[in-house]
């Protein structure tokens, strides 16, 4: 993880719905068609971006950016086979091995048990 963060929560959009504002941001190439952005004066890191199939150039914005990070809810993990072992949210969303564009989720809810019942 990127962030040195258990766990981060991106927005996905088009990349050609996004656009920044204020100084560029510098791009740093993780694999081929994997870019993370950071802002270079303080080094926040901004987005996750890849091209995905049909689905084409994707733009994952770190919510931590956001004016109002409440204004978009989480509705699936992905990754999640990549966790830390010790680490699990508390919902019952859909968690994806991958990214979650066109992929069947592995479960609903944490790997021991669902929050129903608790
Ligand atoms: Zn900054």
């Amino acid at each position: 993880m990127h962030t040195g963060a258990a766990a981060a929560t991106l927005a996905v959009f088009k990349a050609g719905h996004v656009k920044f504002s204020g100084d560029d941001r510098k791009i740093y190439e993780s694999a081929p068609d994997v870019g993370r952005a950071f802002c270079a004066s303080c080094g926040t890191s901004l987005t996750w971006e890849t091209v995905l199939g049909d689905e084409g150039r994707l733009c994952a914005v770190h919510i931590s950016t956001f004016d109002d990070p409440d204004v978009l809810v989480p509705t699936a993990h992905s990754f999640y086979p990549e966790r830390i072992a010790w680490f699990d949210i508390a919902d019952d969303l859909p968690r994806h091995a991958g990214f979650v564009a066109g992929i069947e989720p592995l479960q609903h809810g944490p790997i021991n048990g669902t929050l129903s019942g608790r």
